[in-house]
């Protein structure tokens, strides 16, 4: 059975309507997220999630049964893959097997048909894959960390990209942490982008032993922060900004101002029965100069 989505307003009338089977399904059973809910979430965030999600591949947590169910973390595509998924040869896999991709808002309603419950793009684009145009830092706290010693490591790692020279963004991971984001002009490879994310990470593990590790050894990280740089490498992601995550809540992936840290706003803070309030209300769009502020990686080439 087919089932449109009605627009909720006259002004969604122009956008492409989400044609669902099982539009009713939960896929957050505590929040009362549907099926339906979720591509009516997306489309209101289309404008703001739009040039983070299009153009580049992406890997894809799929849950066809909702959080409740289980998930799975695809990269390649599956049997009965909607049209509105794009399918690129990838030049360096063996298999010369495709990455996924969407082009548009119809391309995200094909992921939500499919149970797509979070978005994770790689960190370039089709048009320049080897060549990042972002480093994602990614800051993840052991056992026992608090919540302001993660804020402090984000204002470390944005204080050391900015003098190298990089523009710092900031977003809740959705999950139990933040992360720094760099937009790049895509120059360099991956095979120097990444190292240079390892220095940032091995610098702050060698300066403040007791409160940072670069390594994901998972018992060395009891009481400290993972700067997890490893989402900086050719075929690594990390979540989109305004993706939803396939945790209890409905918790998303919110670009947040560094003057919102430290008072109410925790990781899993924004959800998708909040965020839209949020996006309505704000005063002004904290990432709004995200590419504007891109430059090729500092230093060597
Ligand atoms: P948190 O704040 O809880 O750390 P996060 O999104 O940063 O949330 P991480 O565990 O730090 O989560 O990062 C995992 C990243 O690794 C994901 O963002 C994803 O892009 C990537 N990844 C690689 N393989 C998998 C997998 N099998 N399942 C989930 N994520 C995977
Ligand atoms: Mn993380
Ligand atoms: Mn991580």
């Amino acid at each position: 059975i087919e089932t449109e989505v009605a627009p909720a307003s006259t002004s969604r009338q122009q956008r492409p309507k989400a044609v669902l089977t099982h539009p009713d399904r939960l896929y957050w059973p505590d929040a009362g997220v549907t099926k339906a809910g979720l591509a009516d979430y997306y489309a209101e965030v289309w404008p703001h999630i739009a040039p983070y999600v299009t153009g580049r591949p992406l890997s894809l947590v799929r849950c066809p049964g909702g959080i409740t169910e289980q998930c799975f973390f695809q990269k390649r595509a599956w049997k009965g893959l909607s049209k509105s998924i794009r399918q690129t040869p990838d030049p360096k896999s063996s298999s010369k097997e495709p990455v996924l991709s969407i082009d548009n808002l119809e391309g995200l309603y094909g992921l939500v048909q499919a149970g797509v419950l979070e978005i994770h793009p790689w960190g370039s684009t089709l048009a320049a894959m080897e060549q990042p145009d972002m480093i994602i830092m990614d800051l993840d706290p052991g056992p026992g960390v608090e919540w302001q010693q993660v804020i402090e490591a984000a204002q470390e790692v944005r204080e050391r990209l900015e003098k190298l020279g990089l523009a710092a963004f900031l977003k809740t991971s959705g999950g139990k942490g933040l992360h720094v984001v760099s937009p790049l002009k895509p120059d360099a490879g991956w095979d120097v982008v990444k190292p240079f994310t390892k220095r940032i990470a091995d610098a702050m593990a060698a300066d403040s032993p007791d409160r940072f590790v670069a390594t994901v050894t998972k018992s060395k990280r009891k009481g400290k922060i993972l700067v997890d740089y490893l989402r900086n490498g050719r075929g690594a992601t990390a979540v989109a900004p305004f993706s939803t995550r396939s945790r209890p809540g409905a918790p998303v992936s919110m670009p947040i101002g560094w003057d919102e840290l430290g008072g109410e706003i925790g990781p899993a803070y924004f959800t998708v029965a909040n965020a839209l309030t949020r996006l309505a209300h704000q005063q002004s769009d904290p990432w709004a100069d995200f590419r504007k502020s891109a430059v090729a990686l500092p230093g060597k080439k």
